[in-house]
């Protein structure tokens, strides 16, 4: 299986962030009581276990935390892929988002550098977010 082929199975929680993906849209999930966005999808906000939580678009913006390279496949479904970046991102919204990064020189991505959100896609019309640090 290759990561083409793969499909989320969305639960009751994570029905509304997938379905947007189908669309390229990135929602995330906001706490009115809190006032803070909360990612990944739950029922209840980690903060104050409000299950109120909303849904709010993303612009995908946001800066390299931590990186890490891989050359070995993860999986065999990650094989073709090698080498592949794998981030978390801190986005404007706030929260903090595990994904792969693409860039022209994968070895070149430092902490702090700018990403912007582009689209993977996978099987059912599905899509995943990637990130691309833009070049120094
Ligand atoms: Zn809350």
């Amino acid at each position: 299986m290759s990561r083409n082929e793969f499909a989320p199975l969305p639960s009751a929680a994570t029905a509304r962030y997938w379905a947007a993906t189908r669309e390229r849209r990135l929602l995330l999930q906001w706490c009115p009581n809190c006032e803070r966005h909360v990612h990944h999808p739950r029922e209840a906000c980690p903060g104050c276990l409000s299950t109120e939580l909303q849904w709010r678009e993303s612009a995908g913006r946001g800066t390299v935390h931590a990186v890490s390279v891989h050359y070995r496949p993860f999986a065999p479904m990650t094989a073709e892929d090698c080498p592949y970046a794998v981030a978390f991102v801190d986005l404007e919204d706030g929260v903090r988002f595990l994904a792969n990064v693409t860039a022209d020189d994968l070895e070149a991505i430092r902490v702090g550098d700018p990403v912007s959100l582009q689209w993977s896609p996978i099987a059912d019309g599905y899509h995943l977010p990637v990130f691309h640090a833009n070049a120094h």
